[in-house]
Parts: C-alpha cells; sequence; structure tokens
C-alpha cells in the first residue's frame, strides 16, 4: 500500500505578469499544502512529462497546437484564452496535460489518482478560450481510447462553468459521455450540448447543490458503466469564488467530493480527478478550497484500502 497517487510538475506554474487575474501560484502552493499537512508524502507525488504533440493533435487540429507551440496564434485568439503567451506557459500548459494523462493511468491502476492541475474544459480544437488552451480532459480520454485502456468513459464536470469544449469535442463519440452540471447564467453565454447538462440557478447552496449530484451520479454510473471517470472537481461553486455565482461552504464543497470518490470507488469504477477552476484574491483560502479534493481522495482511498 503506497497511498493515494498525486500528479505535480514544477512547470505547473509559469510566471505570468504582476497581478494577472489568473491565480497561477496556487498550483506549487497546493502541492506544498498537501505534502506540509501530510495529506500525502513526497513519495506519493508522481511527476508527469509533456507529451508528444501527436497526442494533443488527437483532439486539436494541428495548425492550432503548432501555432500555439511557436507562438504564431494572432493576436484574436490569444485574447480568447485571456493568458499571455511565453515559452514558460507553453511548457505549463503541456506538462499539465501530461499531467492529467499520467492521473487517469493511475486510477486505473490504484482506483483514483489527482492531479493538482487541470479541467481546461473550454478548450475547443481549433480555439482556446477561458484560460484553456488544450482540453487536458479529452486528450486524456481519447488517448485511454486509442490505447485501448478503456472502451467507456464518463466526464463528470462538476465545475461551475459548463465543459462546453469537452462536449463540443465528444458529441459524436458514443465511447465518451460528457456529463457538465453548471451555474446557468454563468460563463460560456453560448453553452454546447452534452450528453447530459444540469444547469443550476445562481445562488445555489450546500443542501440543494448536494442533493443534484446524489440524483444524477449513482444513476449514471450504472447507465453507463465507464472504465474511468474523469472528474473536473472545480472549486470555483464555492461562495467566496469571484466567477463562481453558486454558494457552497468549504463543508459543502468537501461533502460533494467525498460523496463523488465514495459512490465511484464503491460502485468499482476507478476515478482520475482534476482541480479544475477556482478564483480568489485570497490565495490560501483558495488553496486550501482545492486542497479538499486530495482531503477527500485520501479519506476514500484509506477506507477502501485501495
Ligand atoms: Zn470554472
Amino acid at each position: 500500500m503506497t497511498g493515494l497517487p498525486i500528479v505535480y510538475h514544477p512547470d505547473y506554474v509559469a510566471p505570468l505578469p504582476l497581478k494577472h487575474r489568473f491565480p497561477m501560484p496556487k498550483f506549487g502552493l497546493l502541492r506544498d499544502l498537501l505534502v506540509n499537512d501530510g495529506v500525502v508524502t513526497v513519495d506519493q507525488v508522481y511527476q508527469p512529462g509533456a507529451p508528444p504533440q501527436a497526442w494533443i493533435q488527437q483532439v486539436h487540429t494541428v495548425e492550432y497546437a503548432q501555432a500555439y507551440i511557436t507562438g504564431t496564434l494572432d493576436a484574436k485568439a490569444q485574447r480568447r484564452i485571456g493568458l499571455p503567451w511565453s515559452p514558460n506557459l507553453v511548457t505549463r500548459t503541456c506538462t499539465a496535460v501530461g499531467g492529467t494523462i499520467l492521473t487517469a493511468k493511475l486510477a486505473l491502476s490504484h482506483g483514483i489518482a489527482c492531479n493538482t492541475a487541470g479541467g481546461t474544459h473550454h478548450a475547443f480544437p481549433e480555439y482556446g478560450s477561458g484560460f484553456c488552451i488544450f482540453n487536458d480532459l479529452a486528450i486524456a480520454a481519447r488517448l485511454l481510447l486509442n490505447q485501448n485502456h478503456a472502451q467507456r468513459i464518463l466526464i463528470f464536470d462538476l465545475d461551475v462553468h459548463q465543459g462546453d469544449g469537452t462536449a463540443w469535442i465528444f458529441r459524436d463519440e458514443p465511447r465518451v459521455f460528457t456529463f457538465s452540471m453548471h451555474c446557468d447564467v454563468n460563463f460560456p453565454r453560448q453553452k454546447q450540448s452534452s450528453d447530459l447538462d444540469v444547469p443550476l440557478a445562481e445562488g445555489m447552496s450546500d443542501e440543494d447543490y448536494l442533493s443534484k449530484v446524489q440524483a444524477y451520479l449513482p444513476t449514471l454510473l450504472s447507465q453507463v458503466k465507464p472504465d474511468l471517470v474523469l472528474y473536473d472537481a472545480g472549486a470555483d461553486v464555492h461562495e467566496c469564488d469571484r466567477l463562481g455565482k453558486l454558494a457552497l461552504t468549504n463543508t459543502g464543497l468537501y461533502e460533494r467530493d467525498r460523496f463523488v470518490l465514495d459512490t465511484c470507488v464503491a460502485a468499482g469504477y476507478p476515478i482520475a480527478c482534476v482541480i479544475g477552476g477556482g478564483y480568489d484574491k485570497q490565495m490560501t483560502n483558495l488553496v486550501y478550497r482545492h486542497s479538499l479534493l486530495h482531503r477527500a481522495a485520501a479519506e476514500v482511498y484509506r477506507q477502501y484500502r485501495l
């Protein structure tokens, strides 16, 4: 027994201009918090590599992938992403995709695994959007299918924003079931059709939110019977999130993740988790909020002696 595997690379943190609204330091701070609080030991931390560009191009067009990687994307396409291009950001983007792929593979062998980044679900094949450049969830899912590691995958997306890119990418792929539960009035304005969408009213709090998750997940698992669940555990459903518009507390967030993990593992479905969105100027609070996923995962991992 080696304990819950988590995935992190120092390259997850790329320098951004001072006061940029994307909370880049959170990824390194999250890894540090998990180790310092004893949620994981350093030997439970796996370091991913960047995937071959060909894997990225199983989801993204050659033109877009190549233009982004070489820094030749036009200004309008750059603005839609919302993160200023740099060679470090390219490395970060590719390494985080590699991280989600590694997390998915670790989940298949260990039952649960958690990335300390990931969930870039607004990226489409030909363009990036909303801080998302390459769609890590889609790339990991496609790779597992192509390499015969899985035949059915459930993408269970609880980030407060709709998983529009993922929904569109797999709109004609019966082997991937996309589920998105999100705040209806939030970004993106133009929603796509997931296999199942659950739009929520602004301001929803713990009890109502948890009852929705409890109503959908067990049925979904027994219908889809996935070989792997890819879980986007966006923390931007939190009441203090700057972009979220929902009202979960830390307790609600922990209960949500605990329920999702427990339900999957109890029914024998491996689950790979990414942290998704989370936006707060109070970095300490934000990092703690994201760590609730890994705390819940460590607890479930212990409980089931995986
Ligand atoms: Zn989000």
